[in-house]
């Protein structure tokens, strides 16, 4: 009966992430990157940061860097409980598209190499696509030095300190707010 009530859980959760996002589809870009913003409320240094699609762990909350860039439409500091600041920016890429995103000094995604250095967020960074190891969704990019050669090795990516990862907000789930959504239907209960 446990494996049938995770599996309960484990689908409902499914289910209400699937509607948060239809919801989100039809909301205004910048209200989006908001609400996704605040939910990160429920993160503290330790928490972990979830793709929004799988589930799949990509950072936790210790690993967030802030890397301001000149190039940000805005900036904020967003207030984690306990104290801690992070830093949201939001960018515009050539086709007018906005993202709200936090920087991390790493996180578990893949990077498509070779890395381009136009349009970069980040002077002085080339980029490559960043997505989700397990579902492949689009979560963002990966930067680092310009003056690096286009292709790198994943190991070089990860053990160098000058490299870092930008992740979409809304593209992210904080684990306590997935926590939130498992509930246990009321047959299985009696
Ligand atoms: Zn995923």
């Amino acid at each position: 009966m446990r494996c049938v009530r995770r599996l309960w859980g484990f689908t409902l959760t499914l289910i209400h992430v699937s509607a948060v996002l239809l919801v989100w589809t039809g909301a205004p870009r910048a209200g989006e990157a908001c609400a996704a913003a605040e939910e990160q409320r429920g993160t503290s240094a330790d928490a972990l940061l979830l793709c929004r699609t799988c589930g799949h762990e990509l950072a936790t909350g210790a690993d967030i860097r802030s890397v301001p860039s000149r190039l940000a439409l805005s900036s904020r500091n967003h207030t984690l409980p306990g104290g801690r600041r992070v830093n949201v920016q939001l960018f515009e890429n050539p086709h007018g598209l906005r993202f709200e995103v936090f920087t991390f000094r790493k996180a578990d995604v893949d990077q498509h190499w070779p890395a381009d250095k136009h349009f970069t967020w980040f002077p002085g960074f080339s980029w490559t696509a960043a997505t989700c190891p397990r579902c492949r969704t689009h979560l963002g990019w990966a930067f680092q030095p310009s003056v690096w050669p286009n292709t790198i090795t994943k190991s070089q990516f990860e053990e160098s300190d000058q490299t870092f990862v930008a992740l979409i907000t809304h593209r992210l789930l904080s684990e306590d707010f997935a926590s939130s959504l498992l509930m246990t239907p009321k047959s299985f209960t009696s």
